[in-house]
């Protein structure tokens, strides 16, 4: 046991649906150290750790408008349609999807299921 340095653990983002987890700096809608950037939603944000750019920064997810679920950013995760959604509750309420969104996820789903047959 030598732990010299005692630093309050990273607080986690964690995908509620995919499991994916990383931890965040910043959850909000103005990340700091960034010029004028506001995001459209609340997102859980950290330091791009690829880049030595104080203002580069990545959105790992955010809270589903609906459930309040943490969901990442990912294309099969959740959908941002004017607020962030989980596919969980896409799928439940997709009826009041605009067809567009409707078409855009049912052109997914068959290309998803022909990448696997
Ligand atoms: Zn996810
Ligand atoms: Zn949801």
């Amino acid at each position: 046991m030598s732990e010299s340095t005692i630093e309050p653990p990273p607080k986690l983002f964690v995908c509620d649906l995919c499991g994916l987890n990383s931890p965040f700096t910043y959850f909000g809608q103005k990340p700091p150290n960034t010029r004028a950037i506001v995001l459209l939603e609340e997102c859980f944000v950290t330091k791009d750790p690829f880049s030595p750019d104080k203002e580069k920064f990545l959105i790992l997810g955010s809270a589903c408008s609906l459930c309040d679920k943490c969901v990442c950013v990912g294309t099969d995760c959740s959908l941002f349609y004017t607020k962030r959604f989980c596919m969980q509750c896409v799928n439940t309420h997709l009826d009041q999807f605009p067809k567009q969104i409707r078409t855009e996820l049912a052109k997914k789903r068959q290309n998803a299921s022909a990448a696997v047959s």
